[in-house]
This record gives structure tokens, sequence and C-alpha cells, in this order.
């Protein structure tokens, strides 16, 4: 929703790391063991392969990140990549669930491996179970998604990844956006906390 209301590409750090397990290329076979175990990937992996995705001609007008930064040495070398070009980080959106929450809805996601469409079995299923809606391909389970790994993905996210709320807080551009909302609502947050702060 977003991309499609700023025209702007939409990179996902993870989809891009699956993408490479899925190739088997050698950042794949590198990555794979951590996302496997809900660990992070080391950061020079992962900010090279955003170093490199931002580079392309789509991101010249903007872009939007997700998944990225995961850790505070990221969204420092985020800030010299960004700045480098003269721009600068404009919004950090972080979207609050709570951990039950967060787990009940990732145990539940299934995704569509041809569209990309998301699913999830209770609060968006299917019209035919285990097929998508869109394309007709057989819905996926992501390996992280077991509630087991999701918890420690949970822990990592407490221990790694939120002290860049205090980061992005200090710097002002932090928005909290409550995400336990229906996915159109949480949408229409998050583009009215990006718009308010542009106005
Ligand atoms: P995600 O699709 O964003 O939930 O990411 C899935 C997995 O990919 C994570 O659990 C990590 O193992 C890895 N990953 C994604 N983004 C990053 C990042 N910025 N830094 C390190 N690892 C990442």
């Amino acid at each position: 929703m977003l991309r499609e209301s700023f025209s702007i590409p939409h990179i996902s750090s993870g989809d891009l790391l699956r993408a490479a397990v899925e190739a088997g290329s050698e950042l794949g076979d590198q990555a794979k063991g951590y996302m496997d175990k809900g660990q992070l990937v080391p950061s020079e992996l992962v900010i090279g392969m955003i170093r490199e995705r931002v580079a392309e001609n789509d991101c010249t007008g903007g872009y939007l990140l997700d998944g990225f930064p995961r850790t505070v040495e990221q969204a420092e070398k985020l800030e010299s990549m960004v700045g480098a070009n003269g721009h600068a980080v404009d919004h950090v959106v972080a979207l609050e669930v709570e951990e039950d929450k967060v787990v009940e809805r990732l145990s539940g996601r299934r995704s569509c491996p041809e569209c990309g469409r998301l699913y999830h079995v209770s609060f968006q299923p299917p019209r035919s179970d285990g097929i998508c809606d869109d394309c007709g391909a057989e819905l996926m389970i992501r390996d992280d998604d077991r509630e087991e790994t999701i918890r420690k993905r949970l822990e990592v996210y407490r221990r790694q990844t939120a002290p860049l709320l205090d980061f992005y807080e200090k710097a002002a551009i932090l928005r909290i956006v409550d995400g336990d909302a229906a996915p159109a609502e949480v949408a229409e947050q998050v583009l009215a906390a990006v718009r308010e702060e542009d106005d």
C-alpha cells in the first residue's frame, strides 16, 4: 500500500535474503543458517546487499526499506550510505504489536511463492485451502515462522533492534504506529503519520 501511495520501490531485506537463499548464491549460502535459527545475518552481508539494491535506477526518487536497519550499526551505515548521495532518511515507522499477537500472526502466515501475496489461515484465508487466489500457486510457510523460531526472533528484536527506537527518537524522525488493527487501517495510520511530518 505504501509503495503504491508513494510510487517508490519496497525493499525488504528479508525478501532479498530469501531470494538469495533460493538462488543458491554465495550470500544465500552464508545467510541461510542464521535465518533458520531466527538470528540476524551478519551486518556486513546485509549492508552490502542493501547498498547494491539502493544504487539501482528505480531508487533515485526514494524508497521504502522494510526490515533494515535492524541494529544501531546498520542504522549508522545507512546514514552514511544515504548521506553520500545528498539524501537523508525522512521517516522511520515502528509498528507496535503485542508479542503474543506477533506469534499468532506469524505462525498463521502463508505466502505465495509466485506473486508474493500474503495470507493468514484465520484472519485472511485464501478462498481455497493452501492455494493463492490470484495465481493458483501452492502457498508456503516460511521456515522461520515456527513458534519456537518466532520467539527467538522476538528475543533478538528486543536485544538488538529495539535500541533503534532511541536512536531514531533522538533524530526526531521516529513515527510510532499501532500495528494492532486491520492492514488497511494500519496503512492509513502510517500514511497519516508520514504526511503530517511532511506538511
Ligand atoms: P524478515 O523477513 O524481515 O522477518 O527477515 C527474516 C530473517 O532475515 C531475519 O530473521 C534475519 O535472519 C534476516 N534478516 C532480515 N533483515 C535483516 C537485517 N537487516 N539484518 C540482519 N538480518 C536480517
